[in-house]
């Protein structure tokens, strides 16, 4: 069979989801059967998107082979079996940057280097690549085209997938739009004129969508329906109600019960091998019903953005999944337990958790955090800038190094606890050259993290320019705490634990780009259910009178 590619665009505005219907549609898709891979073109011209601030960009998604890339990424992989990796994600700093880099080695010798044919040309050789990325040929292959319809930057990667369409026939391509129809409240009505235009806009350009996917607050009633098909020129059946939802994970489910599976199917000329969404189903009934409630004190330094911490966010949910409860979610600003106000901030919380994070603003508070959760007793989950400042915290409030710290914040400190990557002295360049993506660790027989994961050998995907320095190890562990996982030649300290503690883990690595929701991540998993046990501990004690008290 082959190849089939469907090509989602975006219009109107962003932020529409259009990350989330490629990935519902790959979805849906794989329960119907076939294998598929996914692709993002983003247009923008930095090379990827690891040195953009997480406020501009949002997270930064690392795949296994050490890719920086769009957090849409992440939803690919927690909504199907596919992975990403360095091929899964392009830009145009990335196309451009190899065309220049031909043209200097002489490969267009002679010929005048030009967006049409050379960039196009570069773009659809990057889509067809996708197709046999994962080692074994996809059945059919979703890209998605950030940005909306209309922008200057995304004409380059739309004329190319308007020729890749005719390259691999008409057959063999789709494309979906997604777009705003907005209910105006006053006059009572939805109104289609924004997609409209902006399919006005992608004909304009030479691309007829096959199916529009309509994003709206309410279900376009039949009239509404048949207008859009009439002025956009698709069958009434291909006008799909992308309805907002209160989980994301219901989006196959409330897409398929509109039947945009089977318009997909029928437009790509497959046949269902038979749909199998039951495992699909049962996860939504389990997060609509949760038996139970914990509150996860988040505490980071770009907490009033949430989509810098997407895949964290996503984790934590499915460590809710894996114990029937809901998640709340209390976001601290760091920055604010900075004036000795953690014991006070986070007194409510079940569990704390630090996530990464660059840069000194803040870090103070996750160091107090941290300490809070030692003398507490709560759960704490240290993730990457988590792990750091969990050690730091630990040498300087244990170990009684008050001069404790990483070089990130103070290169001259006396206790340089975290330091620069050994391996990157002498690299000044910030793009690409962080230790990232996947690495093997081996866990310590019989520590918490072993038993968590249930086996010795894990591997976990990074991100970080700075390192725990090893010489501290016997300080740390007189003090309580423990290095229980290295990677396989000891040069790497990954995870510390308080065997005395609760629950106090930290990791140097990003477990949350891991989890999925049919599988939540054991790490997510288990610090979900000890926030819950101490919960529990504390109601049960505060309900006999008896008051929780902080151990120094
Ligand atoms: N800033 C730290 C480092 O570069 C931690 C990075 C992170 O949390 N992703 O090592």
């Amino acid at each position: 069979m082959a190849t089939k590619y469907i090509f989602v665009t975006g219009g109107v505005v962003s932020s529409l989801g259009k990350g989330l219907a490629s990935a519902s549609i790959g979805c849906l898709l794989e329960g119907h059967g076939y294998k598929v891979a996914m692709m993002k073109c983003d247009p923008y011209l930095n090379v990827d998107p690891g040195t953009m601030s997480p406020y501009q960009h949002g997270e930064v998604y690392v795949t296994d082979d050490g890719a920086e890339t769009d957090l849409d990424l992440g939803h690919y992989e927690r909504f199907t079996s596919c992975v990403t990796s360095k091929a899964s994600n392009i830009t145009t700093g990335k196309i451009y940057g190899s065309v220049i880099a031909k043209e200097r080695r002489g490969d267009y010798l002679g010929r005048t280097v030009q967006v049409i044919p050379h960039i196009t040309d570069e773009i659809k050789a990057s889509i067809r690549a996708v197709a046999a990325s994962g080692g074994q040929e996809a059945d059919v292959v979703i890209v998605e085209i950030g940005g909306t319809v209309g922008d200057i930057e995304s004409l380059p990667f739309l004329e190319a997938v308007r020729q890749f369409r005719q390259d691999v026939g008409r057959d063999n391509a789709i494309f979906v739009h997604l777009a705003l129809v907005p209910y105006i409240a006053t006059a009572h009505e939805l109104k289609t004129k924004p997609m409209q235009h902006s399919v006005r806009e992608l004909r304009a350009i030479g691309i007829h969508p096959n199916i529009l996917l309509c994003r709206t607050d309410r279900y376009l009633a039949p009239e509404i329906k048949a207008k859009l098909a009439l002025f956009c020129d698709v069958p009434e059946e291909a006008v799909i109600t992308a309805k907002d939802v209160d989980s994301i994970y219901d989006v196959p489910l409330v897409l398929s019960g509109e039947g945009l599976d089977g318009i997909v199917l029928k437009e790509l000329g497959l046949d269902s091998r038979g749909r199998e969404m039951a495992a699909w189903e049962r996860l939504v009934h389990r997060i609509k019903n949760p038996k139970g409630e914990v509150t996860i004190g988040i505490v980071g330094k770009y907490v009033s953005f949430e989509d810098s911490y997407k895949s964290l966010n996503e984790a934590l949910s499915h460590g809710g999944f894996a114990n029937d409860v809901r998640v709340v979610r209390r976001w601290v600003e760091s920055e604010e337990l900075e004036a000795g106000n953690a014991d006070r901030l986070l007194a409510g919380v079940d569990g704390i958790l630090v996530p990464g994070g660059f840069g000194t603003r803040g870090t103070g508070g996750m160091v107090a955090a941290a300490d809070f959760a030692r003398r507490s007793g709560k759960p704490y989950f240290g993730i990457c800038y988590g792990f750091q400042w969990a050690v730091t915290s630990w040498a300087r409030h244990v170990c009684g190094l008050a001069g404790a710290n990483s070089t990130e914040v103070d290169e001259q400190a006396e206790h340089k606890i975290v330091y620069k990557l050994q391996d990157l002295l002498g690299v000044e360049d910030m793009g690409g050259t962080m230790r990232l993506g996947s690495y093997e660790c081996q866990l310590a027989p019989g520590s918490r993290a072993a038993q968590i994961y249930g086996s010795q050998t894990i591997h976990e995907r990074h991100r970080h320019r700075f390192e725990f320095n090893r010489e501290y190890e016997g300080c740390l562990n007189q003090g309580g705490m423990v290095i229980t996982g290295k990677t396989p030649d000891g040069k790497f300290a990954e995870i510390a634990e308080v065997p005395g503690h609760p629950w106090y883990v930290a990791v140097q690595f990003h477990p949350e780009f891991k989890s999925k929701p049919l599988s939540p991540h054991p790490l997510f998993a288990d610090f979900v259910r000890a926030s819950l046990a101490n919960r529990q501990g504390v109601t049960a004690r505060a309900s006999t009178g008896e008051v929780p008290v902080a151990s120094s």
